[in-house]
């Protein structure tokens, strides 16, 4: 059976290591002191040394003798196979007892110390690692500066050497050595920071050039060459306009036709000689916006206008122009003109509050008027379209509303239906009698002093409704 060496350790202890005194005293393995375990502390046990165990052996092996008297007894225990004492840590190596030694000055997971003495404990397996690149002890240049340091030394110079090439981080993408870069963002790094020298804000270095083309405090000469001193540059609008001596302007009244060019002074001159002048001139504009004015808003009457062959008209303030009616005879409210169709007869209805002809004081009476339009001379004449109007009852409910609804058809020898003139006849053809003031104040016909007209012209229809 193999057994591991961690069985042995509390009692066993190996031949070099038991100090002659204690092998005197002792013969019995049991009373070794528990204390030595086989690890090889012992400096003897170097590389350096050349295996200076090996040449105790026959020391060793006389005090192993002494100890085990019986040589029977001691070959057995040589004898017995056992693991590495670094097994655990993955040490794969199991033989007999007396080979261990041998195998411990060459197992690879045998701790020694540092040959350069730093003083650790180095697993053999890494000692030529420890040398090289962390032992503090160990003798190396600075791959920047290539002096020489320990290794604990060039930990300290690492971070500082003076020779070390950096990013300047101004992020400017240039490497400087560590000794140059304060020099170099205070003087050549593209990225610093410098004031612009005419208005004193600061630019990116690389920027400032561009800066400069237009910056506002740039010095520069008046392009006219007056008498004024070095100007700003976001001053020479202002100067040239308000306070060069030398630049020419128009006249104010340029716009309104005056063509009068002239310095400042000799404009002050014009402006006081010319008022006559460039008053006609402004007539000349008023009339002219005059006429522009009105050719727009027939324009816009054009485009507003109805050409659904429906008017409802809104006649809102009902009382106030009842009242007005009953005060001024005649008083006749007309409707906005509309079309019966896109090119068709152009029509406008009137109403009377107080009444016409049979219907008045006690009627009100609508009537429609044919109006000059633009289409007349393609249209057929005399009109005979049938027209209604409709008084609405505006009752929340529709379903109770009660409208009242007049209508007729043209009666052609009628000369109202007649192509009309450019002044057309003041009276058109309609409802004396539409309908009475004392109806109008039953059901919903007026509310909020409102009320609603449609009158609807229909081509189609001969008797209408
Ligand atoms: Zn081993
Ligand atoms: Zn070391
Ligand atoms: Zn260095
Ligand atoms: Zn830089
Ligand atoms: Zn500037
Ligand atoms: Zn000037
Ligand atoms: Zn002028």
């Amino acid at each position: 059976m193999v057994r591991s060496l961690a069985q042995w350790t509390k009692t066993l202890s190996f031949p070099a290591r038991i100090s002659p005194k204690t092998s005197k005293e002792s013969v019995n393995i049991h009373q070794v002191s528990p204390t030595i375990t086989p690890t090889l502390s012992n400096n003897s046990l170097t590389k350096n040394n050349d295996f200076g165990m090996n040449n105790n052996n026959n020391s060793s092996l006389n005090e192993v003798n002494q100890i085990y008297s019986d040589p029977e007894s001691e070959k057995a225990i040589m004898s017995s196979v056992v693991y590495c004492i670094h097994h655990k840590e993955g040490c794969k190596w199991s033989d007999e007892l007396r080979k261990l030694k041998g195998h411990l000055n060459t197992c690879k997971h045998d701790a020694i110390p540092c040959t350069s003495k730093c003083g650790a404990q180095i697993p053999r397996v890494l000692m030529e690692d420890h040398l090289k690149y962390t032992c503090p002890q160990r003798r190396t240049r600075c791959e920047f500066c290539n002096k020489e340091f320990t290794g604990h030394a060039l930990e300290n110079h690492c971070g500082n050497c003076g020779y070390e090439p950096l990013y300047c981080e101004n992020k400017c993408g240039i490497k400087v050595q560590r000794r140059h870069l304060s020099p170099h963002k205070a003087a050549d790094c593209s990225k610093r920071l410098i004031p612009c020298r005419y208005c004193a804000k600061e630019f990116v270095a690389d920027t400032l050039a561009a800066h400069h083309l237009k910056c506002g405090r740039v010095p520069i000469q008046c392009p006219n060459r007056c008498d004024a001193s070095v100007l700003a540059r976001e001053e020479l609008e202002t100067h040239i306009k308000e306070e060069c001596t030398i630049s020419v302007h128009s006249c104010s009244f340029k716009e309104a036709g005056c063509r009068f060019k002239g310095s400042k002074k000799t404009m002050e001159k014009h402006l006081e000689e010319s008022c006559q002048q460039h008053l006609s001139l402004m007539c000349g504009v008023v009339s002219k916006q005059q006429h522009q004015i009105n050719s727009l808003k027939s324009a816009l009457s054009r485009l507003s206008l109805n050409y659904s062959g429906t008017l409802i008209w809104k006649i809102s303030d009902f009382a106030g122009k009842m009242g007005e009616a009953k005060n001024k005879e005649g008083m006749e409210l007309v409707s906005p003109p509309f079309y019966t169709s896109q090119y068709g007869y152009k029509l406008q209805a009137s109403l009377f509050p107080n009444g016409n002809g049979a219907g008045e004081d006690s009627h009100i009476s609508v009537y429609i008027k044919i109006l000059p339009g633009e289409y007349d001379a393609l249209l057929r004449w005399p009109f005979a379209h049938s027209v209604s109007f409709t008084l609405f009852d505006q009752s929340s409910c529709p379903e109770k509303a009660c409208n009242i609804v007049e209508s007729f058809i043209p009666d052609p020898t009628w000369k109202n239906f007649q192509r009309p003139s450019l002044e057309p006849d003041s009276l058109g053809f309609g409802f004396p009698k539409f309908v009475s003031h004392e109806m109008l104040k039953k059901r919903h016909f007026m509310k909020d002093d409102t009320m609603f007209i449609r009158v609807k012209v229909d081509p189609s229809k001969i008797v209408a409704v």
